[in-house]
């Protein structure tokens, strides 16, 4: 994996690219610079690792269905993830030629990273980084969702052993929508946030 080469490949579609070292140095940045926002996070791992609903919560408004909001029911955190100013995720895979592969069940968290926000931050760990974009699909379907599906709790073929996908056709099925990432969407200042650390999956 190169990470060089690939921050190289992002930059060059678009995206603008921060890296850091270490989690802790990617989280005080991202708790400097989002401030006084509406904020919305997408199911990730890394980002949770990070501990940044805490330290965003202090002086932001962040929705996330992982966490509780008072008074709000999980559809209304949903739609308020949805319209929030800025929006949070991680990403499935990266490929070093500079596509972002994401795998999505419900939606939500792909469709924010086309529409909806003033800006989207997707963090990541360099362990996201595959060797081209066929790896980075590849590496999305058969590593980040049987992992996820096991750590749902989900009763799919795959969530066993997490081993690889058996794309199933099982009603606990997680992965319903692709998408491939060619470039920011031209709504949105689309920010990467690499990690020199292995985190989430
Ligand atoms: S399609 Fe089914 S088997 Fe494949 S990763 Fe998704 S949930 Fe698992």
């Amino acid at each position: 994996m190169n990470v060089e080469t690939t921050i190289r490949n992002l930059r060059g579609r678009g995206f603008t690219v921060t890296y850091f070292p270490t989690a802790a140095e990617a989280a005080d940045y991202l708790d400097q610079a989002i401030d006084g926002k509406t904020v919305g996070v997408g199911g990730t791992v890394t980002v949770q690792d990070l501990g940044m609903y805490e330290r965003l919560s202090g002086h932001n408004e962040v929705y996330w269905h992982w966490y509780k909001s008072e008074g709000l029911t999980l559809d209304e955190v949903y739609a308020r993830c949805a319209t929030a100013q800025v929006y949070l995720s991680s990403v499935n895979a990266i490929a070093e030629t500079g596509e972002i592969v994401n795998i999505d069940g419900r939606g939500n968290r792909t469709s924010s990273m086309l529409f909806g926000h003033e800006k989207l931050y997707l963090v990541a760990g360099v362990n996201k980084i595959a060797g081209t974009y066929e790896k980075a699909v590849w590496r999305a379907r058969n590593v980040a969702a049987p992992k996820d599906a096991q750590r749902l709790g989900r009763k799919t073929p795959c969530a066993l052993k997490a081993d690889k996908c058996y794309d199933c056709k099982s009603p606990d099925r997680i992965c319903n929508g692709l998408l491939t990432l060619l470039g920011p969407v031209s709504s949105m200042e689309t920010e990467v946030v690499l990690i020199g650390e292995e985190l989430g999956f």
